[in-house]
């Protein structure tokens, strides 16, 4: 696969593939930018180049077809021109294929950048349709992915599109890159003792990326809704906690699987409990295996906490997929808030997952203590997993 450095741009109309899918909140404001942030090496190198840049991404999951304004890249053509301290503006495209984009990309200037609309309103995207990306590809010389968090997904703009070009014409961005070398390094030769901690609502979501992680790790710490179909395969009541009957004899061969290589594997031995999924009812604290009838685990206790951090304290090297509570909650995201400030303390290399992980250092006020935090959730899963990415495979055809 071919770094952005490895190819000739000078001159040339590039099109960047970028992920500009940021959380917002209700009032319409960014509220997490590292992805916009991300880009912005790619696109600065090719307009030191002498480049005219074409910048793709697709927002949320809009209608094709509609155009809906809360769809639209409106906000992070903003943003961006902040980031990027351009004197020209940033023009977007009022559609993504159509004749204001075409026309737009025909009058684009050296130096200049056009942002096409969400790449998602066009039926073709998630389609991975050969038509569509061959109109996203008439209008540039030079195809670039930059989109990590978005590469697990064969869609045209990721796949179709950068398969029509020929290797010496496309590359991998500085972010694609970045991610991928950082999980393939920290995978391939980890820095020991390597501990995984693994925490979100389901096993089913996280089975294949732990069995992959127990051939590589010395500590596996599992916390989140996901602990409890451990400890119900255990034997445990567990309530009314969440729990995934079909999978119980899957966490068992887990268990036995780590028992088998030597890896510790580390479950809560007290948890935050609560009559129902809600922080306007009564919560207590209870050991593991005092689980009331009735009531459900939202959050790790305090004692999986200091047992958590006693286990991460000789860590090396650290990897962090999915929070241990229900954290969007402030009464149960205690666990998950100190989770990340533990892992943050580590003086090894710390990996946090993107999506939720992210989102928790980030209100922890962490991320610029840990050593990577992804832009990519799932994209950084199927990593761990040990799968090839769609985009990646594109990129190298
Ligand atoms: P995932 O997408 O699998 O990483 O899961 C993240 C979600 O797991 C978050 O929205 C959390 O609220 C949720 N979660 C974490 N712990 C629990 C729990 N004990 N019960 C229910 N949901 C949980």
């Amino acid at each position: 696969m071919n770094s952005l450095k490895d190819i000739e741009i000078t001159g040339k109309t590039v099109f960047i593939r970028c992920d500009f899918n940021v959380p917002k909140d209700e009032d319409g404001n960014i509220t997490d930018d590292r992805r916009i942030r991300g880009a912005l090496q790619s696109i600065r190198y090719c307009l030191d180049r002498d480049c005219k840049v074409i910048l793709a991404s697709h927002y949320e999951r809009p209608e094709p077809g509609i155009y809906e304004e809360k769809f639209s890249l409106a906000a992070v053509v903003t943003r961006l021109h902040t980031l990027l301290k351009l004197a020209s503006d940033i023009n977007l495209a009022k559609d993504v294929v159509g004749l204001d984009a075409k026309a737009k990309a025909a009058a684009l200037k050296v130096g200049e950048v056009l942002v096409l609309e969400n790449l998602r309103y066009e039926a073709g995207e998630t389609k991975n349709d050969m038509a569509f990306a061959k109109e996203l590809a008439s209008m540039v010389d030079i195809y670039v992915n930059d989109a990590f968090g978005a590469c697990h997904r064969a869609h045209a703009s990721i796949d179709a599109m950068a398969r029509l070009f020929a290797p010496e014409h496309k590359a991998a961005g500085f972010l694609l890159s970045k991610e991928v070398n950082f999980f393939d390094k920290t995978l391939s030769n980890p820095i020991r003792p390597f501990v995984a901690v693994v925490g979100g609502s389901k096993v089913s979501g996280k089975l294949e990326a732990l069995r992959q992680l127990l051939d590589k790790v010395d500590k596996v710490i599992i916390g989140g809704g996901m602990a409890f179909t451990f400890l119900k395969a255990k034997g445990y009541e567990i309530g009314n906690s969440l729990v995934e009957d079909d999978l119980l004899d899957e966490a068992r061969t887990v268990m036995i699987k780590a028992r088998k290589k030597g890896v510790k594997f580390y479950l809560p031995v007290d948890v935050i409990v609560a009559p129902e999924f809600s922080d306007s009812v009564p919560s207590k604290y209870v050991t593991s295996q005092e689980i009331p009838e009735g009531w459900m685990g939202l959050d790790i206790g305090p004692a999986s906490t200091r047992l958590f951090r006693t286990v991460l304290s000789d860590a090396q090297t650290i990897i962090w997929n999915g929070p241990m509570g229900v954290y969007e909650m402030d009464k149960y995201a205690k666990g998950s808030l100190k989770m990340s400030h533990n892992i943050a303390d580590s003086n090894g290399t710390t990996i946090v997952g993107g999506g939720d992980t992210a989102d928790v250092a980030l209100r922890a006020g962490d991320v610029e203590e840990m050593t990577f935090v992804s832009t990519g959730g799932g994209a950084s899963l199927n990593l761990l997993e040990g799968k090839t990415l769609p985009g990646i495979e594109a990129l190298k055809a």
